[in-house]
């Protein structure tokens, strides 16, 4: 019998080979519904849906357990796990992807446990748009959705993302993704249009300068958790997205409130994160730890 989680989440779950300034990582633990569901679980149960290949590790499978995500929803199949790899410049905000291996992704149709259909909460993650799609239609009736995507989708299955966009609560995307599908060049003007687009709130994030919602109630903005080092940034808006959407998972209900509480604890998550490669830090992450660094910056934030 599986057990119900209150947020189920859709995404790639692969291996990742990262170059940075200051060291190359390869075959690594990576993926957005990794992410997602590592920083999830820190305060909800977060319910995985994707597809790894023969081939991936099953120390890595053992870290999602020992993080207290359900794997029902995670199907191995014969094949290659997805693969993506990616270089950062020295100024680690810019990042080239050198190569989108899809793999066992490539015909992944999801049949969800039955457990995970009546789902409150539903993250779909950045991966094909109709795969996206496919898990939303199975869902009995969730309460909040929010989906995030990428590059690739917006040039290669835009019509798909756009019938995506009418039907989820909070689109978040990056400062380039949001430019990138409106076509204009102003942030605040692209998250304006694409709040005509259907979602009643918008995420943008910035990297290193936070993130800003667009909502009923106007304007929001957090910023990111200063860090003296970032080792390895990969990862970081799929975790912020994921502790997002836990934290709304455990309050219940949604309120534009709860998603501004919400997004600190992203951006605090996030900020762990992307002090060492892969999950590392997450794994060993604590909830006193996380609760430490949300009042340091809440503290930082005060206005005089
Ligand atoms: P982020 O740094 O938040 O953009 O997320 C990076 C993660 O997304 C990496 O762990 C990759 O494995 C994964 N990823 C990269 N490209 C894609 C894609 N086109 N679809 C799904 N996941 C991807």
């Amino acid at each position: 019998m599986v057990r119900a989680p209150s947020l189920v989440v859709v995404g790639s779950v692969g291996l990742d080979t990262v170059e940075t300034p200051s060291a190359r990582r390869a075959d690594q633990l990576g993926g957005s519904a990794s992410y997602a569901c590592a920083a999830a679980a820190f305060f909800a149960p977060a319910g995985m849906v994707g597809v790894v290949g023969a081939d991936f590790p099953a120390r890595f499978t053992a870290h999602f357990r020992r993080m207290g995500v359900d794997l029902a929803g995670l199907r191995r199949a014969p094949g290659k796990t997805f693969r993506w790899s990616g270089v950062y410049e020295r100024d680690m905000n810019r990042r080239r992807t050198l190569s989108t291996e899809l793999n066992v992704f490539a015909d992944f149709s999801p049949e969800m446990p039955a457990a995970y259909r009546s789902a409150p909460f539903l993250f779909l993650a950045n991966i094909a748009p109709s795969l996206q799609m496919r898990v939303l239609d199975q869902m009995a009736a969730p309460r909040f959705v929010m989906a995030d995507t990428m590059d690739l989708w917006i040039e290669t299955a835009r019509p798909e993302l756009m019938r995506l966009i009418r039907r989820v609560d909070l689109l978040t995307v990056n400062e380039s993704e949001a430019c990138h599908l409106t076509g204009k060049t102003s942030l605040v003007a692209a998250a304006s249009e694409l709040l005509r687009r259907g979602p009643r709130y918008i995420i943008v994030k910035k990297g290193e300068h936070g993130s800003l919602l667009m909502g009923p109630d106007g304007l929001f903005l957090v910023p990111a958790f200063p860090l003296e080092t970032v080792r390895d940034p990969t990862g970081a808006g799929d975790t912020f997205a994921g502790a997002l959407m836990g934290r709304l998972a455990a309050a219940r209900r949604v309120s534009e409130k709860e998603i501004r509480r919400a997004m600190v604890y992203g951006s605090v998550v996030a900020s762990f994160g992307v002090e060492e490669f892969s999950l590392t830090r997450l794994l060993r992450l604590t909830l006193a730890e996380i609760e430490a660094r949300r009042d340091s910056l809440s503290r930082m934030c005060r206005l005089p």
